[in-house]
């Protein structure tokens, strides 16, 4: 058999070299020829990357002294496969992360949107998605074995570089990646390639998943399926996260396991008692009511215990359901002026000031900006907190 010493050429080395001298020499060579310092020696950086993944692996290193850069491309090496330049650097100096990230195939992440009724039911729903996976009739080889050669369009460098002209006398170099190959340096002649997959390894299939949504589960919660994402050859499975996007409820607002509702009563409600129903997210009819003598003030919070979300993983606990009062006031002139000492006779005293000399009379105007309107009377705080203005304060009370 012949023995070749190209591979140890390629590194300075004796083909006697120890590991660290082998690690030494490539340390040098790659630092030397790595693209960001040497765009144009990319072939160069790939050769000292193929002689250093052979010679450094002690039974891909026998094979080659015995049978030479032949054993090695057929077959030796699981088809000749070569792993990628850069990950060959960036594994031998615990690159920065780049290899961590491409161990595995990409994660397909998809948002799904659901109504609070699930969240608080629970649901199953079941979700096409596209994604790659490895080609059955090639098994992810990309061809038939030991059919891949140099590619002709970048000369096995994997770049292609164009030249543009951008101004008289200057040019500019853009180097990109070549698409023939897809920066593989190899590619499949026409014959040998994989007609399922046309060479590209993997094939896009539909899935179809079942995602389960457990009761009490929250807005932007992840339901990972790991390993059901984009299969690559030679790395692990990526995952499928499914993110739950909650939609708005027109009824119900959810703050950890408690909901929240606004619930609109009449002043005569308010003042006197009211008897009124609450749909649930399950569907069922509650009755709530104020006993006599009760007094319901705008903003008031009112809870129901239990009837709140369920707790994810405990879902016969569940938070409270915390209603809000707004009051329906009625609109001016509801009631003719000479009737008006009659209720005031029914309602709590009213405050009367003594007038002094020293005093102004101004008038009470309408606010007419929207935009003044709103900031003041803001959204309902969830404490229970007077709003501001006294008029209303008075007529309450
Ligand atoms: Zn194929
Ligand atoms: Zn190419």
């Amino acid at each position: 058999m012949v023995r070749e010493t190209g591979y140890y050429d390629l590194l300075g080395v004796n083909p006697t070299a120890t590991l660290d001298e082998l690690k030494k020499a490539y340390r040098k060579l790659a630092l030397k020829y790595h693209p960001d310092k040497n765009p144009n020696e990319g072939e160069k950086f790939k050769l000292i990357s193929q002689a250093y993944e052979v010679l450094s692996d002690p039974k891909k290193r026998e094979l080659y002294d015995q049978g030479g850069e032949q054993a090695i491309k057929e077959g030796g090496m699981g088809g000749g496969d070569f792993s990628s330049p850069m990950d060959i650097f960036n594994m031998f100096f615990g690159g920065g992360g780049r290899t961590q990230k491409e161990r595995k195939g990409k994660n397909v992440v998809h948002k799904l949107a659901v109504t609070l009724e699930e969240l608080y039911n629970g649901s199953t729903r079941k979700l096409g998605l596209q994604k790659n996976v490895i080609c059955e009739k090639c098994e992810g080889y990309g061809g038939k074995k030991g059919g891949r050669e140099k590619c002709t369009t970048c000369k096995g460098r994997g770049v292609q570089v164009q030249v543009q002209q951008i101004g008289p006398g200057m040019i500019q170099q853009i180097q990109s990646m070549c698409s023939d190959c897809q920066g593989q340096g190899e590619r499949f002649n026409s014959k040998d390639r994989c007609k399922n997959c046309n060479g590209h390894k993997v094939e896009r299939k539909k899935k179809i998943l079942e995602v389960h949504i457990d009761k009490g589960m929250k807005d932007d919660q992840r339901i990972t399926f790991h390993g059901e994402g984009d299969q690559e050859p030679g790395l692990e499975h990526g995952d499928v996260i499914i993110v739950l996007e909650l939609k708005q409820h027109p009824i119900f607002r959810r703050r950890d396991n408690d909901l929240i509702m606004k619930m609109n009563i009449k002043l005569a409600e308010a003042l006197c008692g009211f008897k009124k129903t609450i749909r649930t997210l399950d569907d069922r009819a509650l009755i709530v009511h104020s006993s006599p003598g009760q007094v319901i003030k705008p903003n008031d919070l009112k809870c129901i215990n239990n009837e709140g979300m369920p707790v994810y993983k405990e879902p016969y606990e569940k938070g409270l359901l915390i209603v809000q009062f707004e009051i329906d006031f009625p609109d001016k002139h509801w009631l003719p002026e000479h009737m008006l000492p009659d209720l005031e006779r029914l309602l709590p005293v009213r405050e009367h000031i003594m007038l002094t000399d020293d005093m102004e009379e101004v008038d009470l105007c309408e606010v007419d900006n929207e935009n003044q309107k709103r900031s003041f009377s803001g959204e309902a705080n969830e404490e229970d907190e007077h709003p501001r203005g006294g008029g209303v304060q008075c007529q309450t009370q």
